[in-house]
């Protein structure tokens, strides 16, 4: 069936992924983004209507189903203007609560693993309340997706709103913005131009990476599982909306990440660089997918070699 689907942040790294893949199964996909952290070039050929707008104002049209991703994710975006990352945080899920109460639309809002911070429990399963600084240069984003999950919950209980949420951990892939400052892209474009590549801290610090593929396929399960079917596996958990944890548990160090790009790029003369270590960098960081694993019956399949060849692969033809 042909289903009307809003995509906020349309244009970004997941938006542009998440496009494509439902354009090809015949969708009819409206693209919302203000071109803040997105790319036109990622939109380009594709066949999706486009609101050139904020997601903090009112949000025209009918949907079946909302994917509200519009938010600067990578830490030196977000952080450039903090205020602007808090507000398009609330004000913005705000606004596609709205939608999905005026249509009647299932929506699925984009969390983070940030909520967790720096987590005291390891690895991260989705009862765990998490240990952010609320008043750290990383809060506007952690606590700015904290607070949309309250949001979320609230317009559940208010109104009934259909939605789910996903914390989504370190995910990468092609359509990334090589511009962007996350660690794999850093990484990668490093290594093509034969530069160090720049390890914050002693590259000890553990992230796990899903690449976007194996996301995606959660994305669309997650929104085709019925209401009580979901009230039915949630409830008995203690929750009232919806949150599934979606991520990679293979867990690696920075180094490893390193190691594993040079080891796919073996004409690179690149060597390493240790860089001071960001603020409030999360120390470990790994997911509990049981509940995903469960509901959906999704594990994640590419491994990170695969994923990053994919991604190397995507980087080379964009130089
Ligand atoms: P991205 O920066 O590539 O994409 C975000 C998109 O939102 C961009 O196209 C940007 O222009 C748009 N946008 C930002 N603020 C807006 C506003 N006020 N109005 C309209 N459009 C706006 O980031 P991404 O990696 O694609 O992340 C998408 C979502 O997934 C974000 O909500 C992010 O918090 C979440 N997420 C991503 C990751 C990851 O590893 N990529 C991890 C956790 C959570
Ligand atoms: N990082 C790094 N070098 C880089 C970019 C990032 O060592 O060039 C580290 C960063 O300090 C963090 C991890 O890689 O520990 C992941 O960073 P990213 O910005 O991709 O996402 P985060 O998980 O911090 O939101």
């Amino acid at each position: 069936m042909t289903l009307r689907i809003l995509i906020t942040g349309g244009a970004g790294f997941i938006g542009a992924n998440l496009a494509r893949f439902l354009v090809a199964r015949d969708h009819r996909v409206t693209v919302l983004d203000n071109f803040r952290t997105g790319r036109r070039g990622n939109l380009e050929g594709l066949a999706v209507s486009l609101l050139e707008r904020d997601v903090r104002e009112s949000i025209p049209g009918d949907y079946d189903w909302i994917f509200h991703l519009a938010c600067p994710a990578s830490p030196p975006h977000y952080q450039a203007d903090g205020l602007f990352t808090l507000t398009t945080a609330f004000d913005g899920t705000r606004q596609v609560l709205e939608v999905a109460q005026r249509c009647g639309a299932r929506v699925l809002i984009a969390s983070t693993s940030e909520v967790y911070g720096d987590p005291q429990v390891h690895p991260q399963p989705e009862g765990y309340w998490g240990h952010v600084n609320p008043l750290g240069i990383r809060s506007c984003y952690d606590e700015g997706k904290r607070a949309a999950e309250t949001l979320a919950l609230e317009y559940r209980r208010k109104f009934g709103v259909d939605v789910r949420l996903v914390r989504i951990f370190n995910t990468y892939g092609p359509w990334m913005d090589p511009q962007d400052g996350r660690v794999i892209s850093n990484f990668i474009l490093q290594a093509l131009h034969n530069e160090p590549l720049t390890l914050y801290g002693r590259g000890e610090q553990t992230r796990s990476c899903q690449f976007i593929e194996d996301l995606l396929r959660a994305f669309v399960r997650y929104l085709q599982v019925d209401r009580t079917q979901l009230e039915a596996f949630f409830a008995p958990r203690g929750l009232i909306v919806p949150v599934l944890n979606l991520g990679n548990p293979e867990e690696y160090t920075i180094a490893d990440i390193a190691r594993a790009v040079l080891a796919l790029l073996p004409e690179s003369r690149s060597t390493f660089a240790f860089k001071p270590l960001p603020a409030d960098d999360p120390k470990r960081r790994k997911p509990d997918i049981a509940w995903a694993s469960e509901l959906l019956g999704w594990q994640p399949r590419v491994s990170l070699t695969e994923g990053l060849a994919k991604t190397i692969a995507y980087f080379r033809g964009t130089l």
